[in-house]
């Protein structure tokens, strides 16, 4: 099976060949996004394998699929970037990542929440400039804090356990909520509830319409005073223009986003000799109390690892026509 990937890092490269060979799959990588600019080095591939910000619309799977690729493998757990009804219709198979160390997320989601309270970020700098004064550091126990957990999957249910760890009361709040985690104390409340009690929000639902902007003028509205923010799951889960209004209005205390709306014109690329034009992202890396990673949350050895090796499974397992309808795996 040829395959081809867009989005390629050095570190998609050396995790892939590293499990490829139990495969023996030809792999052919380009470091430039998916999107209708690019369709033309596709050559006899099976499969294409994208990634987070590739464009896989319906006239990009059209194309793909008159170019013979059969099966498109998201090295990745969301999937709010491919036309799956579009997928459908043209016979390509889909798949994902569903579950890659979860941890890996939820362990950096609570690095940013323990970065904005502790500061540590400023603590470093300020030491290596000799300057050992306390003032502007000081942070806040989260041993019996409110955190709400909007989303408790994979993600969400590991990052609950971790908050739990801290002391902290954990709320909870899902469409379909887990009787493991309330088996373990968590206590489910609704959306109204969570926002309204919650000292910090973290954010692990999908992307979709029903969560698009989820966090927005009236929801940071109905937030307490001083409220931290996390983002780990995708960008447009917050409307970013109300809660610039929300930090500027010192309504929310604490932002943390390792995701952002325009991210795909700015993240995994060094732009540090480029005049950026987002006049949106400057604003908030404006704020001394908005800590912006971009998107590294997944970033772990053992989540790489997982990433190819789920990937190149599910691929085999799509090319000898296994049946694997029930795995989380296949989209379509
Ligand atoms: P998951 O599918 O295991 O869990 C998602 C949960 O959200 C489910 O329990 C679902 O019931 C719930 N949900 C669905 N609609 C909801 C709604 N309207 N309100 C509240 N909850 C709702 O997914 P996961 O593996 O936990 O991943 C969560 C998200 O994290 C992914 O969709 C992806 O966007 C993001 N993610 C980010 C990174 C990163 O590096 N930053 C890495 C992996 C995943």
């Amino acid at each position: 099976m040829k395959v081809t990937f867009f989005s390629t890092k050095p570190y998609d490269k050396e995790f892939f060949d590293k499990v490829n060979k139990d495969f023996n799959f030809e792999l052919d990588y380009f470091e430039t996004h998916l999107g209708p600019h690019i369709l033309n080095v596709i050559d006899h591939s099976d499969a294409v394998c994208a990634f987070v910000n590739d464009n896989l619309n319906a006239e990009v799977l059209q194309s793909l699929s008159q170019k013979g690729v059969q099966y498109i493998a998201m090295r990745c757990a969301g999937f709010n970037n491919v036309d799956l009804e579009a997928a459908k219709r043209l016979g390509l198979r889909v798949c994902r990542v569903p579950a890659y160390s979860p941890e890996a997320v939820a362990e950096h989601a609570m690095a940013m929440i323990l970065t904005l309270n502790r500061k540590t970020h400023k603590a470093y700098n300020r030491v290596r400039e000799q300057n050992f004064s306390l003032n502007g550091l000081m942070g806040f126990n989260l041993y019996q804090k409110t955190i709400g957990v909007i989303g408790t999957g994979n993600i969400g249910k590991a990052f609950a356990k971790i908050a739990q760890g801290f002391g902290a009361r954990v709320l909870a709040y899902d469409v379909a909520p887990s009787e493991g985690l309330q088996a373990l104390g968590i206590e489910y409340v609704s959306l109204d509830n969570l926002l309204a009690q919650s000292d910090i929000i973290s954010l692990h639902c999908p992307l979709m319409e029903a969560t698009h902007h989820l966090i927005n003028k009236e929801s940071i509205g109905q937030m307490k005073e001083n409220v931290m923010i996390i983002n780990t799951s995708r960008g447009a889960l917050i409307d970013t223009k109300s809660v610039i209004d929300g930090l500027k209005s010192k309504h929310v205390g604490y932002l943390g986003i390792d995701v952002y709306e325009q991210e795909e014109k700015l993240f995994f690329r060094d732009l540090s000799h480029t005049i950026i034009e987002d006049d949106t992202i400057q604003r908030l890396m404006s704020f001394p109390n908005v800590l912006v990673t971009a998107h590294q949350a997944f970033f772990t050895s053992e989540a790489l690892l997982q990433i190819a090796s789920s990937t190149l499974t599910s691929l085999s397992n799509f090319g000898q026509n296994k049946d694997f309808e029930n795995s989380q795996a296949v989209l379509v």
